[in-house]
């Protein structure tokens, strides 16, 4: 009784890696920085609120947060 036929799990799991790695290849590996415009390869960038921000837009977005969140605590605008 030999079984040369793909069980149906075995294709599914096939059919998962192939997309798996299809997925992979359409993930973007450049984008560019919402607020400066600057080319940000993979890693070099991070999304924030939903933007794509450089890493020196990124640490001005985290730094103008904390300041709002300090002039809403000294009531001074
Ligand atoms: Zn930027």
């Amino acid at each position: 009784m030999a079984e040369e036929e793909e069980s149906p799990q075995e294709r599914r799991e096939r059919w998962m890696e192939r997309e798996a790695r299809k997925a992979d290849e359409r993930r973007p590996k450049k984008a560019k920085c919402a607020s400066c415009g600057k080319d940000v390869e993979e890693g070099e960038f991070i999304e924030f609120e939903g933007r794509i921000l450089c890493a020196d837009c990124y640490a001005d977005a985290l730094e103008k947060d904390m300041d709002m969140g300090a002039a809403e605590g000294a009531g001074a605008g």
